[in-house]
């Protein structure tokens, strides 16, 4: 299917691995120029090069913090415009929300809410002028059910959500359209790290954690990013329009529902 995007420009957050890179490859591969921020130099540069190999697609790669004001200056300067924005950013760390303190929700808030909130703000207006800009952000699978301890993920996406559920009604007439990828588990480094982790703490080994895992899984087995970032490419096709406010997740069916 032609997506009818080739040669628009999009911005992806957190793109140099897992997530993100997935996001923009799909979108690369559908002839989207891109700019892709990330705060390590080297694989952010890797995945660019590996991008405009694989594509022919114009890739700008920002080394720089997204949750910081700095960060996002310096990715909104290195775009021309942004018809296509996908918002991402590292999750905030499992725990006990009794140890939490006002910083550390502060933090949370900044990187999974109000930092996509600030890129909406800067690049909407010339959307709605072009007619035409897909918003996509990268939630999780944990604002429709959340995770006992991932208290702070599921409190500050839950905020985005929200928020944008009223905006993107506001200006879908304008041909602009604002949508959440809620994933389940996905095979990237943080589902690494963070089964390493629960290993640690159980007692086990990974291999085992990592079996169990997929094993409870409808799907028996993890995602792979790659499925992720074709569904991301599609909410930002031109065939996409008429999908507004909506949190879709890519779960494996984990999430057991009728509906
Ligand atoms: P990942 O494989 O660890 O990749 C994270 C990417 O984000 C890297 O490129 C990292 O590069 C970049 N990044 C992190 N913080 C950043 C910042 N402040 N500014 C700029 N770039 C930043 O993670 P992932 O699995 O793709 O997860 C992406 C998002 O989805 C996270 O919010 C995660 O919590 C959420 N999620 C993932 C899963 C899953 O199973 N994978 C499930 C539910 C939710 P640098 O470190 O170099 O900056």
């Amino acid at each position: 299917m032609d997506l009818g995007i080739a040669g628009k420009h999009a911005l992806v957050c957190a793109a140099s691995k897992g997530l993100g890179r997935a996001c923009a490859l799909s979108l690369a591969e559908n002839g989207v120029n891109l700019t892709l921020i990330a705060r390590t130099p080297g694989p952010l540069e890797e995945t660019a090069e590996e991008i405009r190999k694989a594509t022919g697609v114009t890739v700008n790669a920002v080394a720089g913090d997204i949750v910081s004001a700095e960060g996002r200056e310096k990715a909104l300067a290195a775009c021309p415009q942004v018809d296509i924005l996908v918002n991402n950013a590292g999750g905030p760390p499992p725990g006990d929300f009794r140890d939490w303190d006002r910083e550390d929700w502060i933090k949370a808030l900044d990187a999974n809410m109000l930092t996509a909130i600030e890129l909406i703000k800067a690049t909407i207006d010339p959307m709605i002028e072009r007619k035409f800009g897909r918003i996509v952000n990268i939630t999780s699978g944990s604002v429709k059910s959340p995770i006992p301890a991932l208290g702070m993920s599921n409190g500050a996406r839950a905020g985005l959500t929200g928020f944008c559920a009223g905006l993107s009604r506001q200006v879908a007439q304008h041909n602009v359209t604002i949508n959440n990828l809620l994933p389940g588990p996905f095979e990237t480094d943080r589902l690494t790290a963070n089964t390493k982790s629960a290993a640690e703490k159980a007692g086990q080994a990974f291999e085992e954690v990592w079996k169990q895992r997929q094993q409870a899984n409808p799907s028996k087995r993890f995602g792979q990013p790659r499925e992720f970032g074709e569904a991301c490419a599609f909410l930002a096709s031109a065939q996409a329009g008429y999908i507004v406010g909506q949190n879709l997740l890519l779960d494996g069916g984990a999430f057991n529902s009728t509906f």
